[in-house]
Order: structure tokens, then sequence, then C-alpha cells
């Protein structure tokens, strides 16, 4: 073995593998190891430069079709926008039901006169954008079952049937759980302090929450 010409070892080296060129490098000449290994910098920054990816994958779910399939007619409230429960053009509040409709208004106005003010994040949806909320939904919590917790089905969905009305911000869903009652309207799941449905008569008693839209 020791007859091998220094282009045999230097193949042998290579069938071993990279990490034996370091080695017989670094055997050789320290200053031929550090020379081995100064590329490693370089491509630590190169990495670097590919940082920008996940940023590319954002990008690419942004242009997905989903968010556009439906549109304001579907109820859908566009990122940015405050709908005002006293909003009369916007399909997602002039769809609601007439009666839980009244009493939000009625509900906004007494709390508007104590300083806080109530959104309409979401109301009346179409069955297509209910289905593209729930399509959404199995995607980020990985399964139907999951998803149904948070979003329910076009069939079973009461705001699909104008009957059910999200609420904001915070301090004005907090305000609606402690004097919703009073216009008939409650919170109905114990996962969603947004979420109101006219559940009882004017001034009586809300129901026992449920755990959440599954149950
Ligand atoms: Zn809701």
């Amino acid at each position: 073995m020791s007859g091998l010409s220094s282009t045999a070892k230097w193949r042998l080296a290579v069938g071993a593998g990279a990490v034996v060129v370091l080695a017989l490098a670094g055997a050789a000449t320290p200053t031929g190891l550090a020379d081995a290994l100064s590329p490693a910098p370089s491509r630590a920054s190169e990495a670097d430069a590919l940082s920008p990816a996940p940023s590319r994958a954002s990008e690419a779910d942004g242009l997905s079709p989903a968010p556009s399939r439906v549109s304001e007619a579907d109820g859908r409230v566009p990122d940015g926008v405050t709908l005002s429960p006293f909003d009369t053009e916007a399909p997602a509040v002039r769809n609601l039901d007439p009666a839980l409709l009244a009493a939000v208004r009625s509900a906004a106005g007494d709390a508007r006169a104590q300083g806080i003010e109530m959104h309409v994040t979401s109301g009346w949806r179409s069955k297509a954008y209910q289905q593209q909320l729930l399509d959404k939904a199995v995607g980020t919590y990985g399964s139907l079952e999951q998803a149904r917790r948070f979003v329910n089905t076009p069939e079973k969905s009461a705001h699909v049937a104008g009957k059910a009305v999200d609420l904001g911000p915070t301090n004005a869903d907090y305000w609606l759980i402690q004097h919703g009652a009073k216009y008939g309207l409650c919170q109905v799941y114990g996962n969603e302090i947004w979420h109101f449905e006219l559940r009882t008569t004017p001034g009586g008693t809300c129901p026992a929450l449920l755990p959440d839209a599954a149950g």
C-alpha cells in the first residue's frame, strides 16, 4: 500500500468522503487545513442570502386564489375595514335577520353612550364564504374535526342563516357578555367571546355556554 501514488491517495480520499479530504489536508499542512475550512463562512452567507425563502412562501399564500374567491357580496368583511352595526350597505350587516340586527343596534347604541364602540367583524355569510372559511380552518387546524370547533359547516352555520354576528373589539365583547341578555343577545360558545345570537327574550337569561361550535 505504501507504493500508492499521490493521485491514488487522492482518489481514495475522494471515495471516502470530504471529511477524509479535510483530514488529509490538515495532516499535510496546517495552513492547508485553514484554507480548506475558509469557505465555511461564505457558505453561511450563502445560506443567509437564501433566507428570504419564507417570505416568498407567504407571498405565494397571498397569491392563492382562496381569499378572492368570495367578495363582499358573500358577506366577507375586507381586511382593515371597520363595519358599523348601523351600516346599511354591507351585505354582512344588511342580510342579518332583522330581529338580530335590531337587537345589535340597540345594544351598540347603549354601549356607545358608555364610551364603547361596537363593530361587526363578521355577520351574514353566503354558503360559499362559509365553506371557504371551513376549508381554511381545516388547513390551519389539520382536520375537519378540529376545524369544526371554530367554524361550522354551511348547513349548520347560524351566520349563513343571518342569525349570528361576530362583534368586536374585545371591550365591546365583554360589555355585551355582561349586558347582552337585556337585548336577548347571548354569547353561545365558550371559545368565542365575539359570537352572539338571539338566544333569550329581552331581559331573560342566556342559556349555558356550549364549549365550542362542535358542541
Ligand atoms: Zn360567529
